[in-house]
């Protein structure tokens, strides 16, 4: 087995079905029973793998990450209750009061609030850092640098990381490198292969096959010393590369109650089947999307790495499989443009979310943004004569006519 979707279907049970189920059924319970009171000591001491209670473990759960492992051949993966859970138990587990990590002022709204609102008050520092400028990021580097964190493509601004090159920087400082890939998860982006050490993805999006459930995934690439960690430094002796995931499975993700339900992961598995052929039909509408309106004379500006003119064209090849992801931008010169144009869309959605099989539309700066002051949503890349469009896989041409109505 070697091709991404035959591994996705063909990934074997750990365990035989009892029924010989052909798809790994929906584990819906609370808790798993034993035959001795000498086996459930040794499943809560770990020395048998066996599943005691799902807030724990799961075998539909176990399930979803054995795919993901399978077909990234990744050291261990967590699938936990959202790609916001994903985040912040990760965060959690890599930092200590004082510690600070490095992000960028252009990501995902909700990330860039559990950092500010929720961790910060907790003793964290975060230092913003322009990833376009990797210079700027080795003056922020200090001692107490735990991690830098990335979206390879960032939402709604589409600015493409260079990724080795801010790869080369944390290795130099035996810093962690954290990605977050929601938007080209796992078929387009090969995150090893670029250096990151470890992946956030939310499963909401691209591997919930059409926006069925919430769900995440931390994905440990195993190709960092934890024992740089001063947290983890203990464990690391213990546990060597196993550090990561046991202090997640064993610690954070069951204290905080990260778990995945057994019924989202049985969707999420399911969508693991199609996400590399949804892929490659969206990314395909999206560029046909992005070159029909870039050509079109009530749009000021198209915002797509696909894009030749786009300054991220370049490294958007390079990193991503031939594909450029299915969200672009497109700025329409004033919020009463976009909103008119919202309101005349008949087949094109207005919702949040991405990566849905619905094509979906939203004027970021009025919803997801609009918590944030003028001056910090022009700090953020957000101007109010933007519009999202998350790409679908529906026919291309009925997208460009309800586009070309919406504006006329
Ligand atoms: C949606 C999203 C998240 C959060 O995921 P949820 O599953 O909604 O919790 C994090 N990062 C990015 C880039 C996202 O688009």
């Amino acid at each position: 087995m070697t091709g991404f979707t035959t591994k996705a279907i063909h990934t074997p049970f750990l365990k035989k079905d009892t029924h010989g189920s052909l798809r790994m059924p929906v584990y819906d319970t609370a808790a798993f029973e034993f035959e001795t009171a000498e086996e459930i000591e040794s499943a809560f001491l770990g020395r048998k793998a066996s599943h005691t209670y799902s807030r724990i473990t799961n075998p539909t759960v176990e399930h979803l990450e054995q795919q993901i492992k399978n077909v990234t051949n990744a050291f261990a993966v967590c699938a936990v209750a959202s790609g916001m859970a994903a985040i912040s138990n990760l965060i959690i587990s890599i930092t200590g009061q004082g510690d600070n990590i490095i992000t960028s002022k252009h990501i995902f709204g909700n990330t860039y609030s559990l950092f500010e609102k929720t961790l910060v008050p907790f003793g964290l520092e975060i230092r913003y850092a322009d990833f376009s400028d990797p210079i700027t990021i080795n003056k922020l580097i200090d001692k107490k640098t735990r991690a830098i964190f990335l979206e390879t493509i960032t939402n709604p601004q589409l600015e493409v990381a260079d990724v080795k090159a801010l790869s080369k920087i944390t290795r130099e400082h035996k810093v962690l490198l954290i990605g977050d890939t929601t938007v080209t998860p796992l078929y387009l982006f090969k995150s090893r292969d670029f250096g990151v050490d470890i992946e956030v993805i939310s499963g909401t999006k691209y591997i919930s096959g059409g926006a069925t459930t919430v769900g995440g995934v931390i994905i440990d690439n195993g190709t960092y010393d934890w024992s740089y960690n001063p947290k983890l430094k203990a464990d690391a002796k213990k546990y060597g590369q196993f550090t990561l995931v046991s202090k997640l499975k064993r610690e954070v993700c069951r204290n905080t109650g990260a778990c995945l339900s057994p019924h989202n992961a049985y969707l999420q598995s399911l969508g693991m089947e199609t996400l590399a052929l949804r892929i490659e039909r969206s990314s395909a509408n999206a560029l046909y999307l992005a070159e029909f309106m870039s050509k079109h004379s009530k749009i000021l500006r198209v915002n797509y790495p696909g894009l030749l003119d786009s300054q991220f064209y370049t490294i958007a090849l390079s990193q991503f499989n031939g594909y450029f992801g299915a969200l672009l931008t497109f700025d329409l010169g004033s919020k009463e443009a976009c909103f008119s144009f919202l309101n005349r869309l008949k087949l094109i959605r207005r919702a949040t979310n991405i990566n849905d099989n619905k094509t979906l539309a939203l004027h970021p700066e009025s919803t997801i943004f609009c918590e944030y002051s003028p001056e910090l949503k022009s700090e953020m890349g957000i101007s109010e004569n933007m519009i999202r469009l998350s790409v679908g896989i529906e026919d291309k041409e009925d997208l460009a006519v309800d586009i070309n109505q919406a504006l006329s």
